[in-house]
């Protein structure tokens, strides 16, 4: 499996290329495309490389949408960990994405939009805990007295 980014897709045509880091660049037509959405340029995807005379073909292509992120304001949450996508208004659980073995952003499964989640600060996170331990502190003091 290949990873790479859309240089560009002609729809009117029907095929487009893909540029990769380690590869040449990878022709492609839709009915390689595992999707039902046409890609975009700058879309970034999965693929496997198919040896043909002139460029190699991509073939399974699926595409993360990359730069084409909406503003994400409001978002309903439920308990069992799904939310409704934004873009597609489909209920779904987030799926994350890796690079280098990292998660680096999560992604709704139906329709590949990056899907925002609000990371809390540092100071969020540990300003409750300073709380707790001055209010701690008092208390010992107060024994202690
Ligand atoms: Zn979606």
């Amino acid at each position: 499996m290949l990873q790479g980014t859309v240089k560009f897709y002609d729809s009117n045509k029907g095929f487009g290329f893909i540029s990769c880091e380690t590869e040449p660049d990878h022709y492609f037509r839709m009915e390689n495309v595992k999707e039902p959405r046409p890609p975009k340029d700058g879309d970034e995807g999965t693929f496997t490389s198919k040896p043909s005379n002139r460029n190699p073909i991509a073939d399974n292509v699926k595409f993360i949408r990359g730069n084409t992120s909406k503003s994400t304001s409001h978002r309903t949450t439920r308990e069992d960990g799904r939310v409704v996508c934004t873009n597609c208004q489909k209920l779904m659980v987030p799926r994350i994405k890796f690079t280098n073995h990292r998660p680096d952003y999560s992604f709704c499964p139906h329709c590949f939009e990056k899907h925002k989640t609000r990371e809390r600060t540092t100071g969020e996170k540990v300003a409750p805990w300073i709380f707790l331990a001055v209010f701690i502190l008092f208390f010992i003091n107060m024994a202690t007295q």
